[in-house]
């Protein structure tokens, strides 16, 4: 399928917010069983054991929302490089006419065999999940012994310097709150943003319903009281409370994804790993994409799909439904 830029006038919804960025959830398979994301049963009980979109259904798709004033892709999951055709996607991404920055989300683990295609293809910037420095506890939150493997990649992947690199750090109270001084550290040397982020609903344990949860105020406290010299400065649209400290390469940043509503400045648009465009990280339902995707004519129909989610695009997402109406892990959606 070509990545053929489709032209057309650009997605603006009822509240005139212009969507410029898609973020794909490519597969919803997982190598590690985080335990506020997904049961280990997870591919077992899900249509989870094979990924729905092909690599031709995602460059098809690409070009139609380039076509649509989209601007850039975050490749997401699940875990996105479990499919071997990863590399292949971010260059179709970035070959794509009027796509200007393509990243990936990924927890690390299989980084060592992709980056240097990753790197060929034109990765602009990846996030690496990382939410402790520390082996056992890596093992107890993702439930695979793989912190080394993760670590040796990502200091590879430093070393390289060949990206922008993030981390993501979800906190939890009791498992790795005590940790905010040893990623500050690590900012030390490292020229990283480290992104400490609140739980969030979407998981099957309902772990942030356990006293885990650790809130944007929380954090600050924590960060302030540690740290009286922080150098606040500006950082990205959800990324609420940017900073560094005094000599140090890296910076660090708050995502309050729960506490606070970004929904006023919300330029996303999803495609989940089931293949159903979703316009809100809050909408269970979905537009599905996937009876189109079976036939290589649809290109105007997948063009009206994409209007009409982005139509539908809820003022305040979380002002929808009642809560218990979630998607019951992250890996759907690619967070
Ligand atoms: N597997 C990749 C990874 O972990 O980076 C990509 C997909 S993962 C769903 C994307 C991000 O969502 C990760 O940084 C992960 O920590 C975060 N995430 C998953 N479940 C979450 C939850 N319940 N609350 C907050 N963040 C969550
Ligand atoms: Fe896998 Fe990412 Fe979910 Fe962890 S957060 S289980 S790495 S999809």
């Amino acid at each position: 399928m070509s990545s053929k830029n489709i032209s057309n006038s650009p997605l603006i919804d009822r509240f005139r917010r212009t969507i410029s960025y898609a973020r794909i959830a490519v597969t919803s398979r997982c190598n590690l069983r985080c335990t506020y994301c997904m049961s280990e049963e997870h591919e077992y009980h899900s249509s989870a054991g094979r990924d729905t979109l092909k690599t031709g259904d995602i460059a098809l798709l690409i070009g139609i929302l380039a076509g649509l004033g989209v601007k850039k892709i975050r490749f997401t999951g699940g875990e996105p490089l479990l499919r071997n055709d990863i590399a292949k996607l971010v260059k179709t991404a970035k070959r794509t006419e009027g796509i200007e920055n393509v990243s990936l989300t990924t927890n690390g683990v299989l980084l060592h065999r992709h980056l240097d295609a990753l790197l060929d293809a034109g990765l602009d910037a990846l996030n690496l999940s990382i939410d402790t420095l520390d082996r056992k506890r890596y093992q107890a939150i993702t439930r695979r012994d793989v912190f080394l493997q993760v670590k040796a990649n990502l200091d590879t992947l430093l070393a390289s310097k060949a990206l922008p690199v993030k981390l993501n750090v979800v906190m939890m109270r009791g498992i790795n709150s005590d940790e905010v001084a040893e990623f500050m550290e690590f900012t030390r040397h490292h020229a990283v943003t480290v992104r400490f982020m609140e739980l969030q609903p979407f998981d099957d344990h309902q772990i942030w319903r356990t006293g885990r949860f650790l809130g944007l105020d929380k954090i600050q406290d924590m960060l302030h009281e540690a740290y009286p010299e922080l150098l606040p400065h500006r950082g990205t649209s959800t990324e609420y409370f940017s900073f560094s400290l005094p000599g140090h390469a890296g910076s660090a940043a708050i995502i309050p994804a729960y506490t606070r509503n970004f929904c006023s400045q919300c330029n996303r648009i999803r495609i989940t790993s089931e293949g159903t465009v979703i316009s809100c990280l809050y909408d269970k339902q979905g537009l599905n994409l996937q009876p189109l995707l079976e036939r290589s004519t649809a290109v105007e129909e997948i063009t009206e799909v994409f209007r009409t989610a982005v139509r539908e695009k809820p003022e305040d997402g979380r002002n929808q439904g009642d809560g218990e109406n979630l998607r019951t892990s992250m890996s759907e959606i690619g967070g």
